[in-house]
């Protein structure tokens, strides 16, 4: 069965298609620039060089139909016909409590999504531009839905309410939900592998650091509790989001500054994180290279970075009462060398212990970094979230049939 994955976003759309009889990715790509001037279409088939293509691309369901040429393509393509993608799987960030696993999309899951649109306001519409545009170019393929929010659905009440008027919560559904489950989930499960013994028995602390960042405590294959909140600003330091700050900030500064929610919003999403602190930069890159150059302001941001990773993987241990794996994954966890180090060097209490060599070496292999006598095993285990889409979507299509 070949399968596509979909992630859209408000005016880009990523996707890949997988063949399920070995999971191997026939083709990937994105559509950039959605309505606006000169749209980009880059299509990466298996078999040749990568295209792009710069044209006018009105809407979602355009920028699928482009897709699905590129997709059956005589020279770029990867199947004879369209008939041969069999289901459509889409990432959605936010399912609410309504979602906790990935489900086939019907009438009812539609209405649901755009009900969670007040939750996730910049993401739920967009995905829902991208389930629409799929049926309208493939009306009779099978779509599923695959929620990031539905992992962390097993975090318990004392994890996930704020301690805030409880009317809330009734009213308007305030908890914390979590974000990037399905990357905490594929990589605990990677992890399991790694080192040989079943997940129910382990204790697991997943470091999911890109641009945005969240850390979850897995206890026994389960979310029991993780960084990002209600929405993903909670938490770590990232990019550009704050991450954890004294909610009175918010009142104080838009007295101060005169600021409306929007733009408050804006400057805790959007101008805080690495790149206010640095004054340079949201990428990591960037902060390390200028940090190994002596600019104190990117060693500030690289420092704060750490030292709020280690709080979180400390309370995480303490909210488990000990760890067994740690992982780090996504584009900092998987490849910033220095960032592990300096988050390990300082978890002795923990009786962690990495080897600087094996944390040296690079590879798209999930990895042990610790060394043997370390009481807590470190890993690095590349995520693959759209692997993830496919095999859930795969697995509902066939128990469906
Ligand atoms: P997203 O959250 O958008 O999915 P990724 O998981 O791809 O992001 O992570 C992107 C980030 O990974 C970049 O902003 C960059 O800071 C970081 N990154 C990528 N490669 C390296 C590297 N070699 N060293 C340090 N950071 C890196």
């Amino acid at each position: 069965m070949k399968i596509l994955v979909i992630n859209a976003g408000s005016s880009s759309l990523k996707y890949q298609l997988y063949d399920m009889k070995d999971e191997s990715v026939l083709a990937a790509g994105r559509v950039e620039r959605i309505g606006m001037d000169s749209s980009i279409l880059i299509h990466e088939p298996h078999h040749t060089d990568e295209i792009t293509e710069v044209s006018e691309i009105l809407d979602h369901t355009i920028a699928i139909r482009k897709v699905l040429d590129k997709l059956t393509d005589a020279k770029v393509g990867v199947v004879k016909t369209i008939s041969e993608i069999e289901a459509v799987g889409h990432r959605v960030v936010h399912g609410g409590e309504s979602f906790s696993n990935s489900v086939l999309v019907d009438s009812e899951v539609k209405a649901e999504i755009r009900r969670l649109f007040d939750l996730a306001p910049l993401h739920n519409p967009a995905h829902m531009m991208g389930i629409k545009a799929v049926e309208t170019n493939l009306p009779d393929v099978p779509q599923a839905v695959v929620f990031d929010t539905a992992f962390h659905q097993t975090m318990p009440q004392k994890a996930y309410m704020y301690a805030i008027p409880k009317v809330l919560y009734k009213k308007h559904k305030v908890r914390r939900y979590g974000f990037h489950g399905t990357s905490h989930n594929y990589v605990s499960q990677r992890a399991a592998e790694v080192v040989g013994r079943p997940i129910e028995d382990l204790k697991i602390i997943t470091c999911h650091i890109g641009n945005g960042g969240s850390l979850t405590a897995v206890e026994g294959g389960k979310s029991i509790d993780t960084s990002m909140g209600m929405t993903p600003l909670e938490g770590l330091m990232m990019g550009t989001r704050s991450g954890d700050l004294d909610p009175a900030v918010v009142p104080f500064t838009m007295m101060k500054e005169d600021l409306t929610v929007n733009e408050v919003n804006s400057m805790l999403n959007k101008h805080s994180g690495l790149l206010a602190i640095s004054g340079l930069s949201s990428d990591m890159r960037e902060i390390t290279d200028a940090m190994a150059e002596g600019e104190p302001n990117a060693t500030l941001a690289f420092d704060m970075y750490v030292y709020r990773l280690r709080k979180y993987i400390g309370a995480y241990a303490a909210a488990m009462d000990g760890v067994d794996v740690i992982v780090f994954t996504a584009g900092v966890g998987e490849n910033s060398i220095v960032i592990r180090e300096a988050t390990c060097e300082k978890l002795t209490f923990l009786g962690v212990e990495i080897d600087p060599e094996l944390n040296k070496i690079r590879s798209k292999e999930p990895r042990l970094i610790s060394t043997p006598n370390s009481k807590v095993k470190v890993l690095v285990v590349p995520t693959n979230e759209e692997l993830m889409i496919a095999r859930d979507t795969f697995r509902l299509v066939q128990e469906s049939k």
